[in-house]
């Protein structure tokens, strides 16, 4: 018995190291990803349900690698946070959707905001003003033309700090919205302490818009929540024209979704290849 139990013993520790080998040689991989070229953004409009404009574009990251294919975002940005490698990796995202923000706004009528995610853990990184102001600067873009999306549950583990940080983004003119909204526990008490400008209803509440009469009840009440704080409201993951049209009757301030277009390579809004 003694024997069978040591046996399962080894087995189990060399199951984690294969794991923890695994992780670690994605990590290697990622790290060279950036310089290898192997890493993309592509944009997803967000439309005005007022006038039908596209009035921003957010920025998904995409990594296509030669070894294991495309890789989700889900899948890679936790190892990035785990290994420290999310830094580099977000200031590489932000000033390519500054460049990005530069470009689409010149032949624009109306001012278009880039809009990009950013993890906590990389958010409060002591260089992370410094480094987005560096990279505003170098580029030369107005940052009134710039937006970062952060999740609401990573947001609350370490709420001074994370307001402190929003608040100097804020000043310097850049948007802030509130990602995945719903799906955490920030009380409405919070809510009014967050210096944010725009609330994204998380997609599991507009995927129930039609047959679940609680799911409408709470979209109504975070919009007309939202609106007495003076927050614009985006819906995420809009798929259908009848989700589209509920979310206009509550009077929902910005759609983004399938039905609008799924997240594009920079050449085709470039190229204005989708309409809407
Ligand atoms: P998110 O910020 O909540 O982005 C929304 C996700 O839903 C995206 O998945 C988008 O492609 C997808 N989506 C948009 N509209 C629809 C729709 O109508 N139906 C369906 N089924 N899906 C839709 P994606 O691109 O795989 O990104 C997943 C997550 O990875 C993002 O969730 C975000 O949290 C994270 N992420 C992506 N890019 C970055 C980045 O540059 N930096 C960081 N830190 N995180 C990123
Ligand atoms: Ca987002
Ligand atoms: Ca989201
Ligand atoms: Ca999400």
């Amino acid at each position: 018995a003694k024997d069978s139990g040591r046996a399962r013993y080894v087995y189990f520790e060399k199951n984690m190291n294969e794991k923890s080998f695994e992780k670690m040689q994605m990590q290697n991989k990622l790290r060279n990803a950036i310089e290898k070229d192997e890493l993309v953004l592509y944009y997803q409009p967000k439309v005005d349900l007022k006038n039908n404009k596209i009035i921003e574009y957010e920025a998904l990251i995409r990594w296509v690698s030669p070894d294991y294919g495309f890789v989700s975002p889900d899948r890679f940005i936790g190892i990035a946070e785990e290994s420290g490698l999310i830094s580099k990796l977000g200031a590489w995202v932000f000033e390519k959707a500054c460049e990005f923000s530069k470009k689409i706004n010149k032949n624009s009528e109306n001012d278009i905001i880039v809009s990009v995610n950013v993890s906590v853990v990389e958010l409060m990184n002591v260089n992370y003003i410094s480094a987005i102001k560096k990279i505003l600067e170098k580029i030369e873009v107005n940052p009134n033309l710039i937006g970062i999306e952060i999740t609401e549950t990573a947001l609350m583990e370490s709420f001074e700090t994370n307001e402190a940080i929003l608040n100097e983004l804020i000043e310097l003119g850049i948007q802030v919205s509130l990602d995945d909204f719903g799906t955490g526990y920030s009380s409405l008490n919070y809510l009014k302490k967050i210096p944010t400008n725009i609330l994204k209803i998380d997609k599991s509440f507009v995927d129930d818009i039609k047959n679940d009469e609680i799911d409408e009840t709470i979209i109504k009440a975070i919009i007309e929540i939202a609106h007495k704080l003076n927050l614009e409201v985006v819906a995420e993951g809009v798929e259908t024209e009848e989700q589209k049209n509920k979310l206009k009757e509550y009077k929902c301030d910005q759609i983004q979704g399938y039905l609008v277009s799924k997240p594009l390579p920079e050449e085709d809004i470039i190229k204005g290849d989708f309409s809407i």
